[in-house]
C-alpha cells in the first residue's frame, strides 16, 4: 500500500496572519453612519480602550485562506479514521449538532427561570434516565465536565459515605492496569494508593485482592473494561471481596462503548462509576473541547451527590433542589456541560435500544477484526479476548531499532490518526487502537493494510519510520516542552516560526 496524500496544504502561503498585516487593510465594508457618532467614552466611562492593540490588518480573502488553511493542518473524524485507544474518537452524527443548535436549546442560559426551561429540565431528566437504565445504577449527577471530574466526584461521594459511618478510611485500590487518571484521582483525593498487579491474563485476581482489602480500605477504582481492553471475568467476585469488609467498588466507565445494551455495571455490583459523555455517547471531543463526565451511583449514595439535584415537584414542574445537608456540594458551575446532554439524548433517542445494542456490538467487532489481521505482524502480549480495542506491542520492530511511537509517526503519512503510544503503562511499547463501530470495513482494511505495509518497512528501510512523517507541517515536535512551555498568544516581538523543510514529493514518489 502506498501512503495516501492527506489534504495538507504544506508550503503554500506559509507565514502568520500578523506578517500579512498591511496598514489600512480591511475585511469588511459598513455603510455610512445613519445614526449618531458617540464618543465610547461617553458609553462606557473608564472602561473604553483607548488603545486596540496590535490587530492584523487584512483583506477578507486572506483571513479566511488563514484559518482553512490552518484547519488543514490539524486530522479529525471527519477526514478519517482516528483509532485512538481509550479515546473512542466516534463520528458525531450531524444530527446531534442540529438538535443541540435549535433555539430554544441553543440559547437557552442557566439563569433563566425554571418556569420558561421546563423542556431543558426534561431533556436532563430524561437523559439521567438513560443512563441510569444503561449502566443499572439508581441516581446520577451529570455535573461534572469530564472524566477526571467526574472520577474526581465518583470518589468524594464514596468518602462522604465512610465519613458519614465514623471513619473515612485511608487507602484505595487500583491495579496496574487502571486508567491513568485514577491514582491521580485517589491521589487529589488524599488516598493513600495500594497498587494491585494484573495476573497473566490482564484480570485482576480476586484472592490476590481479598489479601489486601481491610477496613482501612475506602474502595477500589477498576477501568473495566481494563486499559487492555480486557474484561474483569471475576468482577462480582471483585465485588464480593470489596463489600465483605465494607468498601465500595469505583467502576471507570469511560469505556462503556464495549458494554452499553450488553452489560450493566449496577448488575454486577459497581457502587459509583461515571460515564464519558464525550466518549461513548458521540459528543464531539478532543482538542480539549467541552467535556461531560456524569457519576451514577446506587441509592446508598443518594444523598452525597452535588447540589444542586433535579427533582419533580408537587405540581409535576421540574425543578432544582438546593437543599441537601450531606451533600458533597457543587462540582461545577449551574448544572453541567447542558450541550452535552442534548447531543448525548439526540445520539441515545436515535439509536434506540436495539441501536445502542448493535454499535456495541460493531464495536468489539471492529477491534477483533484488526486484532486477527494484524495478529502476528504486531505482538499481542495478552491473549485474553478484546472488547472494544487491542493493545499491541512493538516488541517485533524494536529488534530493528523502531518504536510504537515511530510507527504511529509513519501513520501519519497513510493518512490515518496514530493510535495511542506507549500507553496502558502493563504493556511496553504499547500500540492501542480503538476503531470504534464508525468504521466500515473498507476503512478497516486501509488501515490494515497501512499497518502491515509499516511493519513491512520497518523491515527494509527502518530509516524511513523513524524520520516519519514526511508530509506533514511539522514532523516531530518537544512534546514536553509544548506541554510545561506552551506559547498560547502571538506577541508581535515573536519572530514567525520559521517553516519547517518539507519534502512532499516523499508522498507522490513511494
Ligand atoms: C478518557 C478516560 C478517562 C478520562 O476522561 P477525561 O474526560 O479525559 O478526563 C478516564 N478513564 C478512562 C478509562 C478513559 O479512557
Amino acid at each position: 500500500m502506498k501512503p495516501r496524500k492527506v489534504s495538507q496544504h504544506v508550503n503554500q502561503n506559509e507565514g502568520l496572519i500578523f506578517e500579512k498585516s498591511s496598514p489600512g487593510k480591511k475585511a469588511y465594508k459598513l455603510p455610512p453612519l445613519d445614526v449618531p457618532d458617540v464618543n465610547p467614552e461617553k458609553l462606557l466611562g473608564e472602561q473604553a480602550r483607548e488603545d486596540l492593540g496590535l490587530m492584523p490588518e487584512v483583506s477578507e480573502i486572506e483571513i479566511i485562506r488563514h484559518f482553512t488553511r490552518l484547519s488543514t493542518w490539524n486530522y479529525a473524524i471527519d477526514l478519517g479514521m482516528y483509532p485512538l485507544g481509550s479515546c473512542t474518537m466516534k463520528y458525531n452524527a450531524r444530527v446531534n449538532e442540529f438538535v443541540a443548535r435549535l433555539e430554544g436549546l441553543g440559547n437557552a442560559h442557566p439563569y433563566q427561570p425554571e418556569k420558561i426551561s421546563q423542556g431543558a429540565l426534561r431533556i436532563i431528566k430524561t437523559l439521567q434516565e438513560c443512563l441510569c437504565e444503561i449502566t443499572g445504577m439508581d441516581t446520577i449527577t451529570l455535573q461534572p465536565a469530564a472524566g477526571a471530574h467526574g472520577e474526581f466526584t465518583g470518589i468524594l461521594l464514596m468518602r462522604a459515605y465512610h465519613e458519614s459511618r465514623g471513619n473515612p478510611r485511608k487507602k484505595l485500590i487500583i491495579p496496574d492496569s487502571a486508567h491513568g487518571t485514577n491514582p491521580a484521582t485517589a491521589a487529589i483525593c488524599g488516598y493513600e494508593i495500594v497498587n494491585l498487579k494484573s495476573n497473566a491474563e490482564g484480570m485482576v485476581d480476586a484472592s490476590l485482592l481479598a489479601s489486601v482489602v481491610d477496613d482501612s480500605v475506602a474502595g477500589m477504582m477498576l477501568t473495566n473494561p481494563s486499559t487492555i481492553g480486557v474484561f474483569e471475568k471475576e468482577i462480582h467476585r471483585i465485588a464480593d471481596v470489596l463489600h465483605d469488609k465494607g468498601a465500595l467498588l469505583y467502576m471507570d466507565g469511560a469505556n462503556m462503548n464495549a458494554l452499553v445494551g450488553k452489560a450493566r455495571p449496577g448488575d454486577f455490583g459497581v457502587d459509583v462509576m461515571h460515564l464519558n459523555l464525550h466518549k461513548t455517547f458521540s459528543t464531539p471531543h478532543g482538542g480539549g473541547g467541552p467535556g461531560s463526565g456524569p457519576v451514577a451511583c446506587k441509592k446508598i449514595l443518594e444523598r452525597f451527590l452535588p447540589t444542586p439535584v433535579l427533582t419533580t415537584r408537587t405540581d409535576g414542574k421540574l425543578g432544582f433542589e438546593y437543599n441537601r445537608p450531606q451533600s458533597i456540594g457543587r462540582v461545577r458551575a449551574f448544572y453541567g456541560n447542558f450541550g452535552m446532554f442534548v447531543r448525548a439524548l439526540a445520539y441515545i433517542f436515535a439509536n434506540g435500544p436495539d441501536g445502542l445494542r448493535q454499535t456495541t456490538e460493531d464495536a468489539v467487532l471492529n477491534a477483533n477484526y484488526i486484532r486477527k489481521k494484524l495478529e502476528g505482524i504486531y505482538d499481542l502480549p495478552y491473549k485474553t479476548g478484546s472488547m472494544h480495542e487491542v493493545v499491541f506491542s512493538d516488541r517485533l520492530q524494536t529488534q530493528n531499532g523502531v518504536r510504537t511511537g515511530d510507527i504511529a509517526k509513519r501513520l501519519i503519512d497513510y493518512g490515518f490518526h496514530p493510535y495511542t503510544t506507549s500507553f496502558p503503562l502493563i504493556v511496553p511499547g504499547a500500540l492501542m487502537i480503538e476503531p470504534t463501530e464508525s468504521e466500515s470495513k473498507e476503512e478497516l482494511d486501509l488501515f490494515i493494510d497501512a499497518m502491515k505495509s509499516i511493519a513491512r518497512e520497518v523491515q527494509d528501510d527502518p530509516q524511513l519510520v523513524v524520520s516519519a512523517p514526511h508530509n506533514t507541517r511539522v514532523a516531530r515536535m518537544d512534546e514536553t516542552t509544548a506541554a510545561r512551555k506552551p506559547i498560547l498568544r502571538w506577541r508581535p516581538e515573536q519572530k514567525a516560526v520559521a517553516a519547517p523543510a518539507v519534502k512532499p514529493e516523499l508522498v507522490e514518489t513511494r
